[in-house]
């Protein structure tokens, strides 16, 4: 019986067997697809505080500001002293999976998990690997299998209750400002979501995010603010925005897209994914000490990862839920709200794409008639 098996080889799955293994536990880690980091479903937008867990120098820009675009025409250009940086998403992956292997995990390519038991007894996981059914077992299974994941499915019968639909492309365009990248509100391009332009030199990374259908619609919208024509490649997947109330159970624990632990107004989850597998693996390492794996033990997990990110997923969680409520004319009051010197000002010294709520809750405590004027803007009075 194995120590750990670890579902998945994203970031949260690879950095968690990494932590596991550098502990000297005996983790496997199955990856259904036979090359990690593809094929790629993100746009690589992280802050610096991500490489203070992982070592990767899979650069392709660094950014210090954003252009919004409102759906009136009105524009806000809001610039950072710290840079947020744009990653090779698949080289990255593939940093990651090398801390693991480095460390003595067992990473295993084209090996699908089909299904996954848990009983007093242990975890049992069975997957397809060369053509063959095989079955493992482990002390303690984790889902790090993503948005879709099998284990959530099999052993806690529950779905994130928000999940956001995407869709991007690659594009031969050269944005004429590299330093920036370009956010655009409103519903034509997004419903309750937003879509960007992301720039790495001659490629552009274009995409949205939408609450709800037609996102390959909405994205003919927003093709034609490009050259035509430049099309390089199309990505896109389902974002889970809010977490599962339950992220842990008997022998099992849940950690990134699979347990909805992603930013909910911004859809990032590469950071919080991979804090959620530090703080997964603290748990595991506990109960592999104590040969505990009961549910009420593993239960500190939750504990340990909402000490750190709780807060904020809660509070951008309320807040992604009334900014995707709102119409195009609300979006536009807005809009005349914080585009003053003063407001952009402020958005520029508190903004913090990790902790988004900062900045809204400061901009509503320094400018309460924000939050009237607001409310008396909200979709319900268009
Ligand atoms: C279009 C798009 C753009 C995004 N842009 C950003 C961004 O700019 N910044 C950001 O921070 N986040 C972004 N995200 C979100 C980010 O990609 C995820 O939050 C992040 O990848 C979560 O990491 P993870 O390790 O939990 O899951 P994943 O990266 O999804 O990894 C899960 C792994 O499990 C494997 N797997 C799945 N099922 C099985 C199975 N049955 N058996 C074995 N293996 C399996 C998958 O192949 C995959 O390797 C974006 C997402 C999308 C869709």
């Amino acid at each position: 019986m194995h120590d750990v098996i670890v579902c998945g080889s994203g970031p949260a799955g690879s950095y968690l067997s990494h932590v596991l293994a550098s502990e000297g536990y005996d983790v496997v880690n199955l990856e259904e697809h036979g090359e990690i980091g593809r094929p790629v479903e993100c746009t690589g937008v992280v802050t610096s505080r991500v490489f203070s867990y992982v070592k990767s120098s899979s650069i392709a820009n660094r950014v210090r500001g954003a252009h919004v675009y409102f759906p009136g025409g009105g524009e806000i250009s809001i610039g950072k002293s710290e840079e947020t940086i744009v990653i090779y998403r698949d080289s990255f992956d593939r940093d990651v999976a090398a801390m693991a292997v480095a460390s003595g995990a067992d990473v295993r390519l084209s090996s699908r998990v089909l299904s996954v038991a848990a009983s007093e007894d242990g975890a049992t996981v069975r997957f397809r690997s060369g053509g063959n059914i095989r079955e493992e077992r482990a002390r303690i299974v984790v889902g790090a299998d993503g948005a879709n994941s099998i284990v959530r499915k099999d052993l806690y019968g529950i779905r994130p209750s928000r999940m956001v639909s995407t869709y991007q492309v690659d594009a031969a365009v050269r944005l004429d400002d590299q330093d920036s990248v370009s956010v655009y509100l409103g519903s034509g391009t997004s419903h309750g979501f937003f879509a960007w332009a992301v720039p790495t030199g001659d490629i552009t990374r274009i995409g949205l995010g939408t609450t709800g259908k037609g996102a390959r619609n909405l994205f003919a919208n927003l093709e034609k603010r490009f050259p035509p024509n430049r099309i390089l490649g199309i990505t896109g997947g389902p974002i889970p925005i809010a977490y599962v109330p339950r992220t842990y159970g008997n022998r099992s624990i849940l950690v990134g897209d699979a347990a909805g632990i992603v930013k909910p107004l911004t859809g990032g989850g590469i950071y919080t994914g991979v804090v959620s597998a530090h703080h997964a693996a603290r748990a595991i390492s506990e109960a592999l000490d104590q040969e505990d794996y009961s549910e009420s033990f593993l239960a500190r997990y939750q504990k340990y990862w909402k000490g750190q990110l709780g807060r904020e997923l809660w509070m951008d969680g309320i807040i992604q839920r009334v900014f995707a409520g709102l119409g195009d004319r609300a979006l536009d009051g807005i809009y005349r709200m914080i585009s003053s010197p003063k407001a952009v000002s402020l958005i520029n010294s508190v903004g913090d794409i990790d902790y988004p709520s900062k900045l809204v809750i400061t901009l509503i405590l320094r400018h309460p008639w924000i939050l009237a004027n607001f409310f008396r803007r909200s979709p319900n009075s268009e």
